[in-house]
């Protein structure tokens, strides 16, 4: 039987990439922002609404020189999810910060805006949610905790590309959204990331610690790293932006038929989606009940002997890993742990054939 794994990079036809990149061969300008690495942040900015767009090598940096650019003091707190792949967690701690988890709610797998006053301490610098599957945040409670606590929101946005909530694109929320570009995203320029918000000095700062802080031959003004985008990358992503609406219409495609065939299954919750969101249909997330036939991991291990590759995403929470293990406070994660145990992701992408989804909700109903 075919092979199903529980993703596949969306991608242009080889003849459009390869005609993209023939002016390579000619400039011999192969990244340091050429041509076409500005002309994806100019194409981002249009797309995802929002003044400034910066690209980086990949989400993880992006998310780690975000946080950087702000000087926070060493040892200072973030208030941030644990139901979220390791990245997150990982960026604030390679930031010398310490991460602060609270909670998410039951509902929808975001952060508990409710649960975290309690947690701000005299250290708290800012606030740093996932909208995780692309579930928009409560963004709304969380900037007007952040307002009053004068505290920076950092949005991990990987999961929501190209996203609105309430008409407005997700790319503009808190001070400043990070999005991945990797081969597995909605949206990819293989390896990729970019830094968005209303603020050119957010910009500004981005590009120096993206470059070694190198402003001209002579001038370097900042400790920089290197995290630029190359230029096969961002030809890449041009490519892939002319398709992105109709890539995300398909994965709708996908996602409606799941939708139909588990809505009404005991034991099978869907994650609600919040009202006023216009989706990517990133992930299709199915949360087992106790009182489904079987357990996550049997149901796991039933569909790999199939041969559909799901995901237990994300199994543990970023604050049981073995290198985070009882370092850093530990709050009430009771839902986090509690829904992590429970999750699956069903494979979604462009292009997943009709009778392929059949196979695979007959896999997950069967006795
Ligand atoms: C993918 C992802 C990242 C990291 O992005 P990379 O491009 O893989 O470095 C960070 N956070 C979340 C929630 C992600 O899904």
């Amino acid at each position: 039987m075919e092979k199903i794994y529980v993703t596949r990079s969306s991608m242009p036809s080889y003849k459009e990439y390869c005609e993209a990149i023939k002016p390579l061969w000619e400039s011999h300008w192969l990244t340091n922002m050429g041509q076409y690495h500005r002309e994806l942040e100019e194409r981002l900015k249009d797309y995802l609404d929002v003044p400034e767009v910066s690209l980086t090598v990949n989400g993880h940096m992006a998310l780690e020189l975000a946080i950087q650019s702000f000087d926070f003091p060493e040892g200072s707190e973030i208030i941030t999810t644990p139901f979220t792949f390791v990245s997150t967690t990982h960026a604030i701690v390679r930031n010398r910060l310490n991460p602060i988890f609270c909670d998410i709610k039951e509902s929808d797998g975001t952060i508990d805006e409710t649960k975290i006053e309690e947690l701000i301490t005299p250290k708290t610098v800012a606030i740093l949610p996932v909208h995780v599957y692309g579930n928009i945040c409560n963004i709304d409670a969380i900037q007007n905790i952040a307002d009053k606590y004068g505290l920076k929101v950092i949005y991990d946005a990987c999961h929501a590309f190209g996203e609105t909530f309430k008409g407005k694109s997700v790319a503009g929320f808190g001070d400043i959204s990070v999005f991945s570009f990797h081969a597995t995203k909605v949206f990819n320029t293989i390896e990729g990331g970019a830094v968005c918000s209303k603020n050119h000095e957010v910009y500004e700062k981005l590009y120096n610690l993206k470059n070694f802080g190198i402003r001209s031959e002579e001038l370097v003004v900042s400790v920089g790293a290197n995290a630029k985008m190359n230029e096969f990358e961002a030809i890449m992503g041009l490519c892939n932006l002319k398709h992105i609406d109709s890539a995300i219409n398909d994965r709708k495609r996908v996602s409606e038929k799941y939708t139909n065939a588990f809505k009404e299954v005991e034991g099978i919750r869907l994650l609600k989606f919040n009202d006023n969101t216009e989706s990517n249909y990133a992930y299709y997330p199915i949360v087992l009940e106790d009182k489904y036939h079987i357990s996550r991991d049997e149901l796991y291990n039933k569909l790999m002997e199939k041969d559909i590759y799901t995901r237990k995403y994300f199994y543990p929470i970023t604050a049981d890993h073995a290198c985070f293990k009882n370092k850093y406070k530990y709050n009430n994660l009771n839902t986090a742990r509690d829904i992590a145990k429970k999750v699956l992701l069903l494979p979604i992408y462009e292009g997943l054939k009709d009778e392929t989804i059949d196979r695979i909700v007959t896999a997950v109903l069967g006795k």
